[in-house]
């Protein structure tokens, strides 16, 4: 085994919540306490048979699980290069990979005895699928959105609202998710007895990177069983689109330690890269400025920053991947070598979709849709021996909007 591969087979992270140097606990002291609670009542949960059926039969039975391993022959001809794979989280419950974490999550609320959850949104995708579970449970749901985010994502804001969530409107600083992360926070430490704080992506505080990356490493465990089946070996290439880091950390998770298999994450390029046009945080390699490591929301990572340390204002046409910092895992397996992250600019995520709808019938997630164009770009200069497993992270039916505006 090379020692980087010793290294993958080591607990990552540490006790500390550290990923190399990534990662951590940068929290007020009246946090402390509840994320002590949280990391306790987790690992508990873990290793309870009990707690791991309940999860099952619900992945299961509401969100949809397994997802599809699809052999993409179209798109493996119409490219000319290596034999495609489709993980299909888009076919879930709520249209995308987010349910996963959030039924998790859900039920270790249920275990602290806290009957409400508290949840941040910005597209409104992860307040949809966190109302929905909240729903299913029996909890108490408030999700916080911008207001400029409520007025753009409308259909949202009713979808959560016919779930029964109460939505909260943010109107300061530029009325979108840094605000309405800052107002639940605020809400979470007034009600922590209560409340427990639903995290949507692998990001934060020390233990939320390492508990979503344990509910969506079932993407991965789920790939690698399916492609040994059908092709009896590993795959050579995995691609995922990397927003806080959740989908891609689910699908990457069981391969790490599979020296062999090469991963790509994809980043949003957004329409430049300069500092403000863009949401890459580890692309620097590519010639995206503006990121460094520093501490945003409770964890050491790169985050996209001004030279005095401001948070920077990022963009990209998918809301997904529209955010300043990365989860710390990614940080550290970029660091180390064994990912590998680049970034798609908002018009090829688009052409990618376009390609996607019309060759294998699939209209995806434009997040998504920054991995498939990825995969695209570099599809091309691969072997028919090689096989790729691309996850599909959602469906396309939110970004409709957006897509016709560029039909
Ligand atoms: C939210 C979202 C993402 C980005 O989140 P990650 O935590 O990086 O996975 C990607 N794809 C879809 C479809 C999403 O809804």
């Amino acid at each position: 085994m090379s020692t980087l591969a010793r290294a993958m087979a080591e607990s990552v992270p540490d006790a500390r919540g550290r990923y190399g140097s990534y990662g951590g606990r940068y929290v007020p002291e009246t946090l402390v306490a509840p994320l002590e609670e949280l990391e306790h009542v987790w690992i508990e949960a873990s290793a309870d048979s009990g707690f791991q059926s309940e999860l099952a039969v619900l992945l299961r039975d509401f969100a949809g699980r397994p997802t599809p391993l699809q052999f993409a022959s179209r798109l493996s001809l119409h490219l000319g290069g290596p034999r495609i794979y489709l993980k299909r989280e888009d076919l879930l419950h709520t249209g995308a990979h987010k349910i996963n974490n959030c039924l998790g999550q859900g039920l270790l609320a249920l275990r602290m005895g806290k009957r409400r959850v508290i949840a941040e949104t910005g597209a409104g995708q992860h307040g949809v699928a966190t109302a929905a579970v909240a729903a299913r449970l029996g909890l108490a749901c408030t999700v916080y959105m911008g207001t400029e985010d409520m007025e753009r994502q409308r259909l949202n804001v009713f979808r959560m609202r016919l779930l029964g969530a109460e939505v909260i409107g943010v109107d300061a600083g530029s009325r979108t998710l840094k605000d309405a992360i800052n107002e639940a926070m605020r809400d979470w430490v007034t009600n922590v007895r209560t409340s427990h704080y639903l995290l949507g992506s692998a990001l934060g505080a020390h233990p939320y990177p390492q508990i979503v990356r344990d509910f969506q490493k079932v993407i991965g465990e789920e790939a690698r069983q399916q492609i040994l089946q059908k092709e009896s070996r590993l795959p050579d290439h995995l691609f995922a689109c990397v927003g806080g880091g959740s989908n891609a950390i689910g699908l990457f998770h069981a391969f790490l330690q599979d020296s062999s298999v090469k991963m790509v994450g994809v980043e949003a390029g957004g329409r430049g890269k300069t500092l403000g046009e863009h949401a890459a945080r580890l692309a620097a390699a590519r010639g995206f400025t503006g990121a460094c490591p520093g501490v945003l929301q409770g964890a050491y990572t790169y985050v996209l920053q001004t030279a005095d340390g401001q948070i920077a204002s990022t963009h990209s046409v998918s809301a997904g991947l529209d955010y300043p910092a990365v989860g710390p895992e990614h940080a550290w397996l970029a660091e180390v070598g064994r990912a590998e992250y680049t970034a798609v600019a908002d018009e090829e995520a688009i052409e990618a979709a376009k390609t996607l709808a019309r060759i294998e019938g699939i209209i995806p997630a434009l997040e998504s849709a920054h991995a498939v164009a990825e995969l695209i770009r570099r599809a091309p200069r691969m072997s028919p021996e090689e096989i790729v497993i691309l996850n599909l992270s959602g469906r396309g039916d939110k970004d409709m909007e957006t897509l016709a505006r560029y039909a």
